[in-house]
This record gives C-alpha cells, structure tokens and sequence, in this order.
C-alpha cells in the first residue's frame, strides 16, 4: 500500500510527534514518505537531494539532549555482557577494536600523536575505545548524567559541554561516532563543530549507520537501526552533501562492497532511489577535511 503524507499526518496526531516541513540538509519543501517501519518510524525522503529523515519524529526534549537517552546504569552491565569491558569496568582492547574498528583505523591515520576530541561520547565507550588503542582522546558529551558516569564508574576523561560553544582549545583532529543520525537538524550541528571545536584546517572523523547497506536489505523494516531515537538516515551520498553544505571537504569515504543475497528485498533501495547500487554493510566512515 502506498504511503502518503495523510498517512504522515495521522501518525503525528496519534503520537504528538512533530511534522517535518523543510529537508534538514538542504531545506527544500518537497518531500515524500518512503518507508513505514517498526516502532511507528516512517522515513521520508527529501525530492531535491535525497536525504532520508524520520517524519514525523518526537518533540525535543527540554534538556536538550536530543532524545530519551538511555541510562549509563543500563548501559554499563551491557557493555560487559558485550565483552567489552571486563567485571572490574577495564576495557577490553581486542574487543574494543573489534567493535570500533573503521573509527580506530581512521581516527589513528589522523592523529597518531595529536590530542582527539570524542564529540557526543555518551557514556564514553568509543572514547574508551581510542584510549584502548593509545589514542589521546577525551570526550565531549551535552549530557551530565553521562557525563559523571564515564567520569566517576569507568574513569574516562569526558568533559560536559555542547558544540554550540566555542572551545577553550580548537582540535586538529575530532571524531563523532554513531551522533549524527540523532541529530535533527545536521548541517548547523556539523558546522557548529567546524568552528567551535576544529582548528581551521582540522578532521572530523564521522560514522553512521548506511541506509545503502545489505544490513538494510536483510532486515527491511525491521532493521532495528530504524527508530525514533534515530532522525537522520544518511547514504554516503547524502552524508557527503550533508558534510559539504556545512563547509566540509570530503578527504576519505569507508565502504566496503556488499552483494544483497537471492531473495533480499532489494526494491527497499529501489524505493529510495538506490537502484542496486547499494554498497556498504551496515555503516560508513567518512574523513571530513575542515576547508
Ligand atoms: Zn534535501
């Protein structure tokens, strides 16, 4: 059956969710529902530049943290189930790099010896990760209640602030893992990074879920990728023009092939304009040059 915008509007009435108008990366008012998902996500899809965003999506929360956030005391015996840290909360660095392996591998190409910035580090895992690796980084994190959790139970440099202020220290060289398909509103989310966190001609490491990927393909609507938590939905393409509107060059992409398996439905990618061309499994890495 076919979405439509009725549909769009009835959902947001159902759940108090808000209406999205204007494309969050290029503004453009015209769009169309693509894809109706588990946990009542519907994915629209920008008609100028493609990009995919949940439409409707819940309101922000007054404390600006994007969205309900999981708790670190939820959090924290998970990333020991996960092998990831062990009993007395040390982490594991095999399985750190396992786990965080493309953001590792780019963020170490960057910065073997620079200080790194961990924008949006939650709980500080993936600042854990780079440390586990001799990577001088330290987090960045909007949030206090995870703020004082990665501080206090895992005992990782993370520092309470937001993006939107300026720095007392500009990095060479950032990273912003698995942040910006919780961000609403993108491009002025990533500018706010190039000038008040990145020194002028400094990186940014980012990864995101691929909406291009077999992982996609395999689960369909029920990926679980696919979820209120989760606004912005990025193709390398759409990462890339997102990035390059907000004043980034595009240095290095990570995307490893990938072939859908007989039986796939594989008209998900035609549904959004992908074609078959669909070409990475489950996430991109993107270096993104300060200019
Ligand atoms: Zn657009």
């Amino acid at each position: 059956m076919k979405l439509t915008k009725d549909d769009v509007r009835q959902l947001a009435a159902t759940r108090g969710w808000v209406i999205v108008r204007r494309c969050p990366s290029c503004g453009h008012e015209r769009w169309r529902p693509v894809l109706r998902a588990e946990r009542d996500c519907c994915l629209a899809q920008c008609g100028a530049c493609d990009f995919v965003f949940l439409n409707p999506r819940p309101p922000k929360l007054d404390d600006d943290s994007g969205y309900d956030a999981d708790h670190a005391d939820q959090l924290i015996p998970r990333l020991v189930n996960t092998g990831l840290l062990a009993e007395d909360l040390t982490p594991n660095a095999d399985r750190m790099r396992q786990r965080y392996a493309k953001l590792i591998e780019l963020t170490e190409l960057l910065a073997p010896d620079e200080p790194v910035v961990d924008i949006g580090c939650g709980i500080g895992t993936s600042t854990l990760a780079l440390r586990s690796q001799g990577i001088r980084a330290a987090g960045l994190e909007i949030d206090p209640n995870f703020v004082e959790a990665a501080q206090e139970r895992l005992g990782v440099d993370v520092q309470l602030g937001d993006v939107q202020q300026p720095q007392p220290q500009r990095a060479a060289v950032a990273t912003l893992n698995s942040v910006l398909e919780h961000i609403d509103e993108p491009v002025p989310f990533l500018e706010a990074i190039r000038r008040n966190v990145l020194h002028p001609a400094g990186a940014l490491v980012v990864t995101v879920p691929n909406l291009a990927s077999t992982e996609f393909v395999h689960h369909g609507t029920k990926w679980t990728i696919i979820s209120p938590k989760h606004v912005s939905y990025f193709t390398e393409a759409t990462l890339q023009s997102t990035a390059e509107r907000a004043g980034f060059t595009v240095e290095h992409t990570w995307a490893p092939p990938a072939t859908p398996r007989p039986g796939d439905p594989v008209e998900l990618w035609t549904r959004i304009g992908l074609g078959h061309q669909g070409n990475v499994t489950g996430g991109i890495g993107m270096v993104l040059r300060n200019r």
